[in-house]
């Protein structure tokens, strides 16, 4: 297995829990926008905990970016990425593939899912290929949003926000189900990429077959 020993070069909360850090790119390292590796933290007890995080930067950049949820209830991985900043070194492992784009249709991301979907919507947008591309983005409250004035940015209207557990105005308040689906995509035959919690994926992907998606056009990670 390879091992790139890499230094943060800058990181900071981009939301109250998700932690953004821009790393040393290894010479000849690359990606497909959606893959991910394993990451660990180069301090004696923390070397061998690899957690997978996905690429969130463009290949095109010199550096790395990851964008990291932090989970302070218990002293795992993340709990010590909230804790370090510049000059702290990494190890990454192997790249390995999860969701990839086959071709425009609806990205549906739940929370911290979202993160395979920020490389391949700034890929499409830096090569002026977001056409047909929609992103549906379920989060708890608009404080968990992660990069949404980017992805307004990107996507204009073919941004969609909602949240589970807020009824702000403008937003839309409620889960996703099958009446969302139905309201919000115009077109089943498309293809559908799916991120988030088990039950998230699970759930939706059932919901999106039931109203027609094929299979083959189904791209999901857990
Ligand atoms: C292919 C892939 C790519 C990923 N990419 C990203 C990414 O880009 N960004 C990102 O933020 N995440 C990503 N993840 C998820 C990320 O890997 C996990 O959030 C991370 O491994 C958590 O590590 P940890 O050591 O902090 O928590 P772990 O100890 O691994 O715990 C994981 C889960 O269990 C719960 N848990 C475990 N132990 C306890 C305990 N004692 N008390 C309470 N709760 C507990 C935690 O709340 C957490 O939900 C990805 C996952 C995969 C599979």
């Amino acid at each position: 297995m390879a091992e790139h020993l890499v230094k943060v070069l800058e990181s900071y909360f981009v939301t109250h829990d998700v932690k953004r850090f821009k790393v040393e790119k290894p010479d000849g390292y690359d990606f497909i926008p959606g893959q991910a590796t394993d990451v660990s933290i180069n301090k004696p007890e923390w070397e061998n905990e690899l957690r997978p995080f996905t690429f969130t930067g463009l290949r095109e950049w010199k550096h790395l970016e990851f964008t990291i949820k932090i989970y302070t209830h218990h002293d795992g991985v993340t709990n010590q990425l909230g804790r370090i900043n510049a000059g702290a070194e990494l190890i990454l492992h192997d790249v390995f593939g999860a969701i990839q784009y086959k071709g425009p249709g609806v990205f549906i991301a739940g929370g911290a899912g979202v993160t395979p979907f920020i490389a391949i919507l700034r890929d499409l947008y830096y090569h002026k290929n977001l056409q047909g591309v929609r992103l549906i983005f379920s989060n708890k409250t608009s404080r968990d949003v992660i990069l949404g004035d980017e992805f307004k940015e990107m996507l204009k209207e073919n941004f969609i926000n909602i949240f589970t557990r807020e009824h702000a105005i403008g937003y839309l308040g409620r889960r996703i189900d099958r009446d969302f689906l139905i309201d919000n995509i115009p077109d089943f035959s498309r293809h559908f990429y799916v991120c988030g919690s088990d039950d998230f994926v699970k759930d939706i992907s059932k919901y999106l077959l039931d109203l027609g998606a094929k299979p083959d056009t189904l791209v999901f990670e857990q």
